[in-house]
């Protein structure tokens, strides 16, 4: 690893401003990510802004929906009472994510940052219509995340820029929620298909009033599945709609093949999570 200077700001003005004053500038929240990608000279950073100085980039907040700082832990999104009961699937879904050691080091902000199309919290949070803040000199600006990834390690958050804090709508605490991950491994690896669904249902008449899909690793970024939300919303779920919604998931995803899986296996996969999401929501749905 060749050398590099090591700043730790007290404030966001601060790490904004280092940013512009230091020559290859990185932020830096846990380092699962960016200290492997320094190590094998994939990232040549000359200094390395550390946001662990910055008052509040790590709370955890419930006022009207969850907000979420960016240095907050894959663990204690795993772990915390509130998330566990507001959001189980939140939950869930960082528990998937690594071993217990990366999840005590990783911050949902550089799984988000690092833009990486598999990222376990991008896809559960993507199936969440999430907004992000993120801060520049000029204050700070809230997008969507379906605009935040625009393609393998790249997303909206410009040069001289932080990613400030991870929004949820209120809302979604009705609606269940379930995060399949599909790998060779149980553990230590993203997925080859990771699918999120979140649904607000009738459970009764089984009639699905609105669901948001999104699928990891089967395109250049995480992807929401539009046309198999479509299919389902508003109407009831019988095998034979929830078959046609996970054929169109399938046929929305854009995989590759690479050493991992071919496209085709994905595309399968695909279909199969989803439509094995959708019986699972609809299990836990009916035992209410
Ligand atoms: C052994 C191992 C297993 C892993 N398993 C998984 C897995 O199962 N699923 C998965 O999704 N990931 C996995 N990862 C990847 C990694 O742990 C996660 O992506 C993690 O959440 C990254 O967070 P971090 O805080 O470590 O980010 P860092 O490495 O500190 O940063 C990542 C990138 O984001 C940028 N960044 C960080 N915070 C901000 C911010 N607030 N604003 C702007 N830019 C920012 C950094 O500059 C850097 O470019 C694994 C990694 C390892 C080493």
């Amino acid at each position: 690893m060749k050398r590099f200077d090591y700043l730790k700001p007290g404030s966001m003005g601060d790490a904004i401003s280092a940013l512009k004053e230091h020559e290859q500038p990185f932020l830096l929240a846990g380092g699962t990510d960016l200290l492997v990608a320094m190590k094998t000279d994939a990232v040549r950073a000359r200094c390395l802004i550390d946001l662990k100085g910055i008052p509040g980039m790590d709370a955890v907040d419930y006022d009207n929906g969850f907000t979420i700082g960016p240095l907050s832990t894959i663990r204690e999104l795993e772990m915390s009472p509130l998330v566990r009961e507001k959001l189980p699937v939140l939950s869930e879904a960082a528990a998937t994510l690594g071993s217990v050691q990366i999840r005590n080091r990783a911050t949902i902000g550089g799984n988000l940052c690092h833009g990486s199309p598999a990222a376990d919290m991008a896809v559960v949070l993507l199936a969440m219509d999430s907004e992000v803040s993120i801060a520049s000199r000029d204050g700070e600006r809230r997008t969507k995340l379906d605009r935040f990834f625009s393609g393998p390690g790249s997303t909206a958050v410009g040069v001289e820029e932080v990613l400030a804090g991870i929004h949820i709508p209120k809302e979604l605490e009705h609606y269940k929620g379930v995060y399949l991950k599909h790998g060779p491994r149980r553990a230590m690896d993203i997925g080859i298909v990771n699918i999120a669904i979140l649904m607000e249902a009738d459970f009764s008449s089984q009639i699905c009033k609105h669901v948001m899909i999104a699928m990891g690793a089967v395109g250049p970024t995480p992807l929401r599945a539009v046309a198999a939300e479509k299919i389902l919303n508003g109407n009831r779920l019988t095998p034979e709609m929830i078959k046609k919604a996970s054929e169109a998931a399938s046929t929305e995803a854009k995989p590759i093949t690479d050493f991992r899986a071919s496209a085709d296996y994905r595309r399968a996969m695909v279909a199969g999570l989803v439509s094995r999401g959708i019986g699972q929501i609809m299990a836990s749905g009916s035992g209410n």
